[in-house]
């Protein structure tokens, strides 16, 4: 396992469901981003677009991902941002903190779990894989 330093863009229309390191995969069309975590543990980070999620900035090269992203939800909890491409590493949350990223995360997902019809077979596997306490609310078809 390695560190990621630097995450090229590629111009997606779905996310392919290998996905390779170094890489962050962008479509539009479903407003979409995802990347390996960049701590080299090899979990799909998957990071939604939209105001209320994240925003992701083109400057013809690289890409900016805003927030931070926090994979409370993995074993190596990894905090970082994206700023052209660049990673860089964030201090490690407190508990304290990361309860309060969750929170921000379980609204994160709802939104993600009450777009989910619109989204691909792989990218709702993904939503459930990454959030699994939207799928009980997804499945009794409420938002
Ligand atoms: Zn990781």
């Amino acid at each position: 396992m390695s560190r990621v330093l630097h995450l090229r863009p590629q111009f997606v229309d779905l996310i392919p469901s290998q996905i390779d390191d170094g890489v962050i995969y962008v479509s539009i069309k479903y407003r979409t981003a995802a990347h390996n975590c960049c701590c080299g543990c090899g979990q799909k980070v998957v990071t939604p677009i939209s105001p209320t999620d994240w925003q992701i900035g083109f400057d013809g090269v690289d890409v900016s991902v805003t927030p931070s992203v926090g994979n409370w939800s993995f074993a190596c909890q990894s905090h970082y941002w994206i700023k052209r491409g660049d990673v860089h590493w964030s201090y490690k949350f407190s508990p304290e903190e990361i309860r309060r990223a969750r929170d921000r995360d379980h609204r994160a997902a709802q939104n993600a779990a009450s777009e989910v019809a619109s989204r691909s077979e792989d990218e709702r596997q993904e939503v459930r894989r990454r959030w699994p306490w939207t799928q009980r609310r997804a499945k009794r078809g409420e938002k």
